[in-house]
């Protein structure tokens, strides 16, 4: 019942209004709080909090059902899975009473800043600073690439709060951004994902109280890695519902056209990749159906979720693209999903951690244990 409402409401108050959504680069405020409305952000909060308290499944079947839409302009994703999520792992009561009902209604959008234009992957060396000054911290610095960064309303930061300590000077801290001195930067014009925010964000002498800190300090980059495993569920989550609906498009299309009198699914050129790609699909499907009961369970540990997002965005990109080539001409024009498809695939290699750092971490756990 929750998939037909989440697949309901993503064909009426999403798809319809996409293209639009992509020509002006963000989607509307007004969506959120009908997300809200509807129960589709932050399903995992407890009712204590002003949540559903249903748990990750029903955040799964959100990523699953927009992903299979192509509904890639609304980052609820990072809101509920990534930005709730950390708040509700390592908030305090009151940060969690705080915060989280407006998360969970819509009123207050969440974003997630790690990365800063000097670099992304490597989290310790980070260089925004939080300096303590009585019972504040004043921050300044720059990040970039940030989702739901023009509509965002509270960001969670990642700082230095001891620039000596390497990973362990990593603090993460709660902007919310009505707080002087913090500035929207530019929303980056990008290859795909259109209708996403990603923005650049800036922080002059920004003074946050250090009640707004989650955890302890120097604690942000040991729960950035328990997090990011979580986060690179959800993309593989995506991915590999979106593959699946991709197939769909490419047999149903290719049951309809025809070349040199014969339907394009009778060759044997179609029919042999339809099937190979049918069978990786449902391999990687049943290895990330793993993970989210591994997920559920509190079990699913980084080496699974860097497996996971390699081979599922490593898939969706290269396979997306043998799908595009049966749409032929049509597939190069933006009035079918699978063009859009191939322009949005791509980043899944590079945000959430690339497919080079994932690599890294699992040879760690083959070579090293
Ligand atoms: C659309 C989009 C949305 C995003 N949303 C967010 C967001 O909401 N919040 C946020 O904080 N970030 C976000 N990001 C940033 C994203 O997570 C980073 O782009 C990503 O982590 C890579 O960092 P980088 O771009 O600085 O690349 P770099 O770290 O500069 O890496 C460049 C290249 O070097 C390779 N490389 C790096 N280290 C190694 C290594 N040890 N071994 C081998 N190769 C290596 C990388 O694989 C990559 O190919 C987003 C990015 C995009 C494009």
């Amino acid at each position: 019942m929750f998939r037909e409402a989440a697949r309901r409401f993503i064909a009426t108050e999403i798809t319809p209004f996409h293209g639009e959504w992509e020509k002006v680069g963000v989607v509307p405020r007004e969506l959120w709080r009908k997300a809200g409305d509807a129960g589709l952000l932050c399903p995992n909060v407890p009712a204590e909090f002003g949540g559903p308290g249903a748990n990750f499944l029903y955040n799964v079947v959100i990523t699953e059902e927009l992903g299979r839409a192509g509904a890639t302009g609304p980052q609820f994703t990072v809101h509920s899975d990534m930005v709730a999520s950390y708040i509700l792992s390592f908030g305090t009561e009151e940060q969690k009473k705080k915060w989280l009902p407006g998360m969970v209604s819509g009123e207050t959008i969440g974003a997630l800043g790690l990365t800063e234009p000097g670099g992304g992957s490597d989290l310790k060396a980070l260089r925004t600073r939080a300096v303590r000054d009585g019972d504040h911290y004043v921050i300044d610095g720059q990040k970039t690439y940030i989702s739901n960064g023009q509509l965002c309303d509270l960001v969670v930061l990642a700082c230095k709060t001891d620039p000596e300590a390497g990973a362990r000077g990593v603090s993460l801290i709660v902007v919310e951004t009505s707080r002087e001195g913090f500035q929207r930067g530019r929303m980056l014009e990008k290859l795909g994902l259109k209708a996403q925010d990603t923005s650049e964000l800036f922080f002059t002498g920004v003074r946050v109280p250090i009640a707004n800190r989650l955890g302890e300090e120097g604690a942000g980059f040991k729960m950035a890695m328990h997090k990011l495993a979580h986060e690179r569920l959800i993309i593989a989550v995506n991915a590999v519902a979106t593959c699946e609906a991709v197939l769909e498009w490419t047999v149903s299309y290719t049951r309809e056209r025809k070349a040199f009198g014969k339907l394009i699914a009778e060759f044997q050129n179609t029919r042999f990749k339809v099937a190979e790609l049918t069978a990786l699909v449902q391999g990687v499907r049943v290895f990330v159906d793993r993970c989210i009961e591994l997920a559920v369970d509190n079990r699913l540990d980084s080496t699974d979720a860097a497996m996971a997002k390699m081979v599922t965005s490593e898939l969706q990109c290269r396979r997306v693209d043998e799908c595009l080539q049966f749409f032929g001409g049509y597939g190069y024009t933006l009035d079918f999903p699978i063009a859009h498809a191939y322009i949005d695939a791509r980043v899944r290699r590079i945000a959430g951690g690339s497919s080079e750092v994932m690599r890294e971490i699992i040879s760690r756990k083959v070579f090293d244990g």
